[in-house]
């Protein structure tokens, strides 16, 4: 009987390395290992040994149960690891294949455009000076030389949260902060910043817009200055084949006050008599901002006296060179949270 069991144990080994996949294996288990199985039916044999042999051969049939079943652990997952590579190989990974793109975020491009100004400003000297948003009707109106009751007021219909306060109407306000924070020191300074009017929505404005303010005061300071200062931003915003209009104008805070145009891209054509664009409404010319010398008003108010300093100042929307330099037909877009608007720039 022991030589039977050697025999079982070699050809249970030989059959267990010989087998290549890993659904052979349950068959081998309950050739082996089974209730059923070989050694089983060796066991169940014990009792017609004799009593001097049955120790013995006992002892080897567990030896031989414990050798499969290691064996029979080991085999088991030396296939499962093949069968796995085997898988890997078939479902070839293709890692060239481009990936799902992460959607990123950009400026907005009322942003761009301020960044692009302060670019222009601060190469030539000029510090961004932020000034609230929610002013009082001293700042906003009085002390621009805009009193109670002037009727200059009726140019701006205004957000009035009480009596004394506002939603600042225009950026201006911020000219009268920063020189009371400057005095004595002479000022060369962009105010930019989210105004506020009470006004119907149209294609051409928002209750809601953006300003950039500036504000120079110094000593001999003159009107050229201003529009040397405000060619040069034309130039560097929109190139340098602009012509540059300045028009006589009257603004409450400013004294003289000017308009500046630039020529449209279509100015030729417009002069000729043969075209033009609807940006411009066919005149060849587009306001740029207005400005003017600082109101010698303006100028005590804020601390510094008209007799020994002088200054310019000027103001531009944000939105109109956006407008202007993309074809944008409609203001309302720029608020709109219309990403199919917002992700072209
Ligand atoms: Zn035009």
């Amino acid at each position: 009987m022991l030589e039977q069991i050697n025999l079982l144990r070699e050809k249970g080994q030989n059959e267990l390395k010989s087998l290549t996949s890993t659904d052979q294996l349950p068959d081998w288990y309950h050739q082996y290992l089974g209730r059923k199985g070989d050694l089983t039916s060796f066991l169940k044999q014990l009792g017609t040994l004799s009593a001097e042999e049955r120790p013995a051969v006992g002892k080897i049939i567990n030896e031989v149960k414990q050798e499969f079943q290691q064996s029979f652990d080991l085999r088991q997952e030396t296939l499962r690891e093949s069968k796995l590579h085997e898988e890997l190989e078939i479902d070839d990974l293709d890692v060239t294949l481009p990936g799902r793109p992460c959607t990123t975020g950009h400026l907005h491009l009322t942003t761009q455009t301020l960044r692009r100004i302060y670019q222009i400003f601060q190469e030539m000297g000029f510090q961004v000076y932020e000034a609230p948003e929610v002013e009082t009707d001293e700042y906003n109106f009085q002390l621009l030389n805009i009193p109670e009751y002037h009727p200059a007021r009726d140019m701006w219909d205004t957000f009035w949260v009480d009596d004394e306060v506002v939603l600042r109407t225009h950026t201006s306000p911020g000219q009268i902060w920063a020189m009371r924070e400057y005095y004595p020191d002479p000022i060369r300074v962009i105010l930019p910043g989210k105004c506020y009017r009470y006004e119907q929505i149209t294609p051409r404005s928002e209750h809601q817009f953006y300003q950039v303010e500036g504000l120079t005061i110094g000593k001999n300071i003159r009107l050229t200055d201003l529009i040397g200062v405000m060619t040069e931003f034309a130039h560097k915003m929109y190139g340098e084949d602009r012509k540059v209009r300045i028009r006589g104008s009257y603004f409450p805070f400013t004294e003289p006050s000017i308009e500046i145009d630039m020529s449209c891209s279509c100015k030729d054509k417009a002069d000729s008599g043969s075209g033009g664009c609807r940006l411009c409404k066919y005149t060849g010319w587009l306001e740029v901002a207005g400005a003017g010398m600082v109101h010698p008003v303006v100028l005590r108010n804020g601390g510094y006296d008209p007799e020994e300093w002088s200054g310019f100042a000027f103001g531009m929307g944000v939105e109109r060179p956006a407008l202007l330099k993309h074809n944008i037909d409609d203001i309302r877009y720029f608020y709109g949270n219309d990403l199919r608007f917002l992700q072209q720039f």
